[in-house]
């Protein structure tokens, strides 16, 4: 049988070792830190529970049809809640704004908490994190990424938005005038851990899935899903090693022959955790 070393059980990790061992391969993954989850974790404390990284699911079709692609039912593992709103946003000054989903809500209450003109100028922003979500979708987040898709009538007319060093803050400053409304579309970056004014303006495509297609919470946290992702391991006999930070690995005849962990000198006389 062959066999695969997946380094990491964040939730890429998880899911590719488990692609791996549908495949055939006997797979094994090493992971530095003592629990499964990555950027996916959570604090309990006091018997309240918080999200230390994600807390919201948009598509969660691209979920369900990963559990389907490995034969079982997502609805077994855990339990998706859709929202009425995705957040509700508090400023120092009293004011209170509610993102719902629902277009006509939000219609209401950009208008009530922003005026007019920011809510037509908010919906245009939509319609530019639009763009790239039609030239991403099939190309990048529904199959493999290969730069010739992009290759296109529409991507070679947009090929400059990709490439342009403008960030998501040069974006709002562009779109809107009023501050908040800036500093909220600009939050949008923290959603994978990054800073507005570094993030490239393509992430603008993140309000524009939230918006258009909704948000879900995970019933018991977000947590839940590494949980399940690391029962679907161990039921398909996936081993997972915690605490084992991987530094290098060595090769032979264009073979990994084996891994290196830290905490192990390198020397001649080097032990290796594990040799192939
Ligand atoms: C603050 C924040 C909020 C977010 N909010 C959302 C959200 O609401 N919704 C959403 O969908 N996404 C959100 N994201 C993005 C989401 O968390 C990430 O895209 C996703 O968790 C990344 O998973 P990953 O497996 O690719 O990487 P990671 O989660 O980073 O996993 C990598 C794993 O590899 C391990 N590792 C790294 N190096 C080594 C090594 N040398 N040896 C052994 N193990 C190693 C790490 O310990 C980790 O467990 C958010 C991210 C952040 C930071």
């Amino acid at each position: 049988m062959k066999k695969a070393i997946v380094c990491g059980a964040g939730i890429g990790g998880m899911v590719s070792a488990i692609y791996l061992s549908q495949k055939g391969y006997e797979v094994e993954i090493f992971e530095k830190n003592s629990k499964p989850g990555g950027k996916m974790s959570e604090l309990r404390r006091d018997g309240y529970r918080f999200d230390t990284g994600p807390s919201l699911i948009t598509l969660p079709e691209i979920l369900d049809n990963f559990f389907k692609d490995i034969g079982r039912d997502m609805k077994d593992y855990f339990e998706l809640i859709e929202l009425e709103s995705s957040a509700k946003y508090f400023w120092n000054d009293g004011t209170v704004f509610n993102s719902f989903i629902n277009e006509s809500k939000l219609n209401e209450e950009l208008d009530e908490v922003f005026g007019e003109k920011e809510k037509d100028n908010f919906f245009r922003f939509l319609k530019y994190g639009r763009l790239f979500y039609d030239l991403s979708e099939d190309n990048f987040l529904k199959n493999e990424f290969k730069i010739r898709n992009y290759i296109t009538r529409e991507g070679l007319k947009n090929f400059t938005k990709f490439i342009s060093g403008r960030s998501m803050n040069d974006v709002s400053n562009k779109f809107f005038k009023n501050a908040k409304l800036k500093q909220l579309l600009d939050r949008f970056a923290t959603y994978n851990g990054s800073s507005p004014f570094l993030a490239p303006q393509f992430f603008s495509i993140i309000p524009y899935v939230e918006y258009e297609f909704g948000a879900w919470f995970v019933k018991g946290g977000i947590y839940e899903i590494a949980n399940a992702l690391e029962k679907v391991c161990s039921e398909m006999n996936i081993g997972i090693n915690y605490g084992h930070k991987l530094i290098d690995f060595e090769t032979a005849n264009k073979k990994i022959t084996g891994l290196i962990f830290e905490g192990e000198k390198r020397s001649s006389t080097m032990k290796k955790i594990l040799t192939f």
